[in-house]
């Protein structure tokens, strides 16, 4: 078979070839409510701070490859050793690194659908078979969890919890079932777990086979520096160790987590403005004739609209506020994701929604 395409070129590796690249799409938008950050910036002198100490930076080396002082503040938050803890450039990557240390072609790995897009394209990218079970109307976890994993002989299990984008949280029940089987990787990605207050990270003493995935994404309003980290036992994170880029962090993002891991009380107010603000929206689209609101342990929420859910995307776009909106996702059709956003962009949004 001839390895090159038609223009003369070598072919890219198959998984790749039926890929596109990630395009967020350009849109002109006065509000951004479609990526789930945290609507505000740092707090100004937290801020301040931060940048003094990445002044004092030599931006001539390299960071520190384990990125050892943010990975001691991780660990003393959570009562575990450093060990339990690798840092990743955003939480994505080490979807990433986890798949190439434990996927690959004779492994499976297991998503519960509609949830977070990156499993399963990660998993394609890796070769890893992917199967994509579906979660119940109501976007719970389906009945049976952990056999149904079982008949799929699933070797990865991703739940993520609340689950992007339904806002729904996974039951104790069906998580300990699955952690109870050995020889499986389960990954609780906690990436909103600051607004649900639900964490798993309590039953990594007894299962060595969890594994947590967090972010400074969110909740703590770093996306621009672009800082995850996972939590697992030491023989996993070791593993992951292995394949893990060595300066995957910079220096200026390590300094910002850090300091925001030691300050992470500042956001207690923030994060509870935007719990009641979340409440506070549940309940007025639920009074919006036309949109079926579900509800949200996160910081968004989805709704689906009776009629086309394009047409409501669109119109809000024309009125400046960009939303997201799932045009070919099984389950979500006709559904808009709303990240819940500052008081007055969520006016903007009711208003803009009741005309
Ligand atoms: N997990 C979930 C569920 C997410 O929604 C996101 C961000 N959209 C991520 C992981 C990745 O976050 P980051 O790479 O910014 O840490």
């Amino acid at each position: 078979m001839s390895r090159a395409e038609s223009s003369g070129i070598l072919s890219p590796r198959d998984a790749v070839a039926e890929l596109s690249a990630y395009d967020p799409g350009k849109f002109e938008y006065e509000i951004n409510l479609s990526a789930n950050e945290n609507p505000y910036d740092l707090p100004s002198d937290l801020k301040a701070a931060v940048m003094t100490a990445m002044g004092d930076l030599p931006f001539n080396r390299y960071p520190d490859p384990p990125a050892s002082e943010l990975r001691v503040a991780i660990a003393a938050r959570y009562g575990l050793e450093v060990d339990n803890v690798v840092v990743g450039n955003g939480s994505d990557e080490l979807i990433q690194d986890l798949l190439l240390a434990y996927g690959g072609r004779s492994r499976t790995a297991v998503t519960f659908e509609p949830t977070f897009v990156m499993y399963s394209l990660i998993a394609e990218l890796t070769d890893t078979k992917c199967v994509a079970l579906k979660r119940r109307r109501d976007f719970s976890l389906p009945k049976g969890t952990a056999d149904l994993v079982d008949s799929v002989d699933g070797d990865i299990v991703f739940i993520c919890s609340p689950n992007n984008p339904t806002g729904t949280v996974a039951g104790e029940d069906d998580l300990k079932a699955l952690l109870s089987a050995t020889g499986r990787i389960i990954v609780v990605d906690e990436a909103y777990e600051e607004f649900s207050k639900t964490s798993v990270t309590g039953l990594l003493r007894f299962y060595p086979n969890l594994v947590v995935l967090r972010t400074f994404s969110k909740a703590f309003s770093l996306a621009g520096l672009r800082v995850g980290y996972m939590l697992g036992s030491p023989k996993v994170i070791a593993n992951v160790l292995k394949v893990k880029m060595p300066y995957n962090v910079n220096a200026l993002s390590q300094t910002a987590a850090t300091a925001l891991m030691r300050n992470q009380g500042r956001f207690d107010a923030i994060i509870d403005e935007i719990l009641s603000e979340r409440d506070r929206l549940l309940e007025a689209l639920g009074d919006i004739k036309g949109l079926t609101v579900y509800p949200s342990a996160a910081n968004f929420i989805l709704v689906r609209a009776a009629r086309s859910g394009e047409t409501v995307w669109r119109k809000l776009l024309d009125k400046g506020i960009l939303v997201r909106y799932f045009s070919r996702i099984e389950g979500l059709t006709n559904c808009l994701r709303i990240t819940v956003g500052k008081p007055s962009e969520n006016d903007r949004l009711l208003q803009a929604l009741t005309e």
